[in-house]
């Protein structure tokens, strides 16, 4: 009987490709064109934070991390943020098709498997006010949400909140994204006993120059927790 309700449901939806809408064999893939555009991260990466490293990299850890190590622990991103998967966080930002979020959080989970051997809880970066009006739902939210149903793991979707607006960071630098986002967020006042002693898997849709999930770090760290890990969905490696 399922079977039937799935092909009624698929003759009248049938499934498209994530990206750009061609028919595809089930719900939640991507065309074989569009799937050969987008790049799964996977090892060598640098330690700390997932950095995809090319064989010529010297390990363990990047530039980056060894000169400034991040608040949080560990960072593991699923697709390099390029032109392929750009279509895939920008659709799922800005189209009404939370749906998306089940594979993606399928693809999280695979990324970051070693994180979510080591945590208690999944929390996602808060969305602006602004944005949360502009755009009716938190992606970060969506992806914790379908990490967590993919892993058995509690989701705190309010576990932080922001303490004041903050500029869009695009065309800040590296610099400034940090002082805009510094203090930003708080664990929220009813999660504030039981955050002490524990482990934290921070979502995010994008990972950019880390300014963002440092700052939520500083704050779950600052509030007792244990140790915070990080898992997004995609990750800027290059400036
Ligand atoms: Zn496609
Ligand atoms: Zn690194």
């Amino acid at each position: 009987m399922k079977t039937l309700a799935v092909h009624i449901v698929n003759f009248f939806f049938p499934p498209q490709c994530l990206s750009c809408n061609v028919i595809v064999p089930k719900h939640g893939a991507l065309c074989t064109t569009c799937w050969h555009k987008v790049r799964f991260i996977s090892a060598p990466m640098c330690e700390c934070c997932g950095l995809p490293f090319s064989l010529a990299d010297a390990g363990p850890r990047c530039a980056e991390c060894l000169h400034t190590p991040p608040a949080f622990a560990r960072a593991r991103s699923a697709l390099v943020y390029d032109d392929g998967s750009s279509i895939l966080i920008t659709r799922f930002k800005y189209s009404d098709l939370p749906q998306f979020g089940e594979v993606y959080g399928q693809w999280v989970a695979h990324a970051a498997r070693e994180l979510v051997s080591e945590s208690d809880v999944v929390i996602p970066v808060p969305l602006h006010l602004w944005r949360f009006v502009s755009r009716r739902y938190n992606q970060s939210a969506i992806i914790a949400l379908a990490l967590a149903k993919t892993t058995g793991l509690p989701t705190w979707l309010e576990g932080l909140t922001r303490t004041r607006p903050t500029a869009h960071q695009t065309g800040l630098s590296r610099k400034e994204r940090a002082n805009n986002v510094r203090g930003a967020f708080i664990v929220t006042p009813k999660y504030q006993e039981q955050i002490r002693g524990k482990n934290v898997l921070l979502v995010d849709d994008v990972y950019t120059t880390g300014a963002t999930l440092n700052a939520c770090a500083t704050a779950l760290l600052k509030a007792g927790a244990l140790r915070v890990n990080v898992a997004t969905l995609a990750r800027r490696t290059s400036e």
